[in-house]
């Protein structure tokens, strides 16, 4: 019998984790350069914190945890990683310690959604949370890391979406006018959007039916019902995003499937490489009430996820930057210890190398260099061996040239950085 991993889930291998490794070490350098520190927690949790700050009404709670049950207890695979920092930060009384907290993390999340390009069942997301400070300015500071770090990447096609759900009288009056507006035309909705009517209405905005789509085009907008300290935190939001230069657009549709939204919301597409209709690369927003009703101090939160099978699509296979390596390829008896020896040595100076010992014909193994991407071929036959020499081939820029056997390392080491992107 054979198995097969699960629907939805993928192995990586190597040659795959590596762009990963890649992508992971320059988002962590990003976090790492605006104060976040990284927060691990369990991919199982008690199944009431998703319920309870995810939201009842929410799909990812309606329709896609892995649930299990042990011991009497109702657990959940973590479907996304701000609850679980947020009991976190709750349990270990982190509010006492420092009044402004900035987490990241990265990790495996898990929906029962219906597999696609860009839409799996187990996936990783990115992320971050800010706990104490209320905003504006951390929220666009926040926008602008990541536009930075996207862009840092090589993605040019963005664009940012944000919108203000406002506080809890805002909404409040929000989904009186909306319906208002929705009630009567409730015939004409999405048998799921009316029952929607009842529970959530705001989540009808965020409908993908198109008879839904139809009714909500010209329903009353959030920020026309935005007052007071509300809409002063989302205008001093969109001045500093013009302040830091940050192209960007108002969307009042923009409402996110999470329950737990106060204020500012984000999201970020890419119209770019291989993503299709799966093209929001990063959704964010602030939760300023959920802590409190977790049992936690009440402090304002801001945070995002980012997809990272997404981000990989988005950037194409070619341009994550990978570093630059070496193949050693031994040709004869003789040649096999020579290379086994140079292969340490070169390891021994951060060189990554790879050593094909399988005794192969030279064009076999030039072949296989190449289709690794090695940057440099080191060749080692009878004839380099009697004279001493080693054959660098650099097969990026078409040279070879016979090095003495001694020198091999320091001459490998300066091509390789003489020739490093980024
Ligand atoms: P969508 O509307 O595409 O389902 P979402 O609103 O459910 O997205 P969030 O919960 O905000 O997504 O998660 C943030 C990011 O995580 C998304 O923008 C996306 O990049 C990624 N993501 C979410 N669900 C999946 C999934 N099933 N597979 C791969 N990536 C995902
Ligand atoms: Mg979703």
């Amino acid at each position: 019998m054979q198995f097969r991993a699960l629907k939805g889930m993928n192995d990586l291998l190597p040659g795959e984790t590596e762009r990963w490794q890649r992508l992971e070490a320059a988002f962590r350098r990003t976090m790492e350069l605006h104060g976040y520190g990284e927060v691990r927690t369990p991919v199982l949790e008690p199944l009431e914190l998703f319920v309870r700050s995810t939201g009842e009404t929410s799909e990812i709670v309606e329709k896609q945890m892995f649930e299990l049950e042990r011991g009497g207890e109702r657990l959940a695979l973590r479907p996304e990683g701000t609850p679980g920092a947020a009991r976190a930060f709750i349990g270990a009384n982190q509010h006492a310690r420092e009044p402004v907290t900035r987490w990241y993390y990265i990790g495996p999340m898990f929906r029962a959604e219906q597999p696609q390009r860009g839409r799996y069942r187990q996936f990783h997301q990115a992320g971050c949370e800010l706990y104490g400070d209320a905003g504006p300015i951390v929220d666009a500071e926040m926008i602008g890391m990541l536009v930075e770090f996207l862009s840092g990447l090589g993605l040019e096609k963005l664009d940012v979406a944000v919108n203000s759900l406002g506080g809890p009288t805002t909404r409040t009056r929000y989904r009186e006018a909306l319906l208002a507006y929705l009630e009567p035309r409730s015939s004409q909705l999405s048998e799921h959007a009316q029952r929607r009517l009842r529970d959530n209405p705001l989540r009808i905005l965020d409908s993908k039916d198109p008879r839904d789509r139809a009714v909500v085009a010209d329903a009353p907008s959030i920020l026309d019902v935005l007052e007071g300290d509300d809409r002063a935190h989302f205008e001093g939001l969109c001045r500093a995003l013009e302040a830091l230069g940050i192209p960007y657009r108002v969307d009042p549709g923009l409402v996110r499937g999470l329950d737990y939204y106060t204020r500012t919301l984000f999201e970020i597409q890419s119209t770019q490489g291989e993503l299709g209709s799966q093209n929001t690369l990063v959704g964010g927003g602030r939760y300023d009430g959920m802590l409190k009703s977790l049992g936690g101090p009440d402090l304002p939160a801001i945070g995002f996820a980012l997809g990272i099978e997404r981000l990989l699509l988005a950037l194409g296979d070619t341009q994550v930057p990978r570093p630059r390596r070496c193949f050693i390829a031994p040709v004869g008896e003789r040649a096999m210890l020579e290379g086994l020896t140079l292969a340490r040595d070169l390891r021994r100076s951060g060189v990554i190398v790879e050593l094909d010992a399988r005794g192969g014909s030279l064009k076999s193994l030039l072949r296989r260099a190449s289709n690794l991407g090695s940057t440099i071929c080191l060749v080692l036959g009878d004839a380099e061996l009697d004279r001493g020499v080693v054959q660098v081939k650099e097969l990026e820029r078409h040279t070879q040239a016979d090095v003495p056997r001694d020198q091999v390392v320091e001459h490998v080491r300066a091509a390789l950085e003489n020739g490093a992107e980024r």
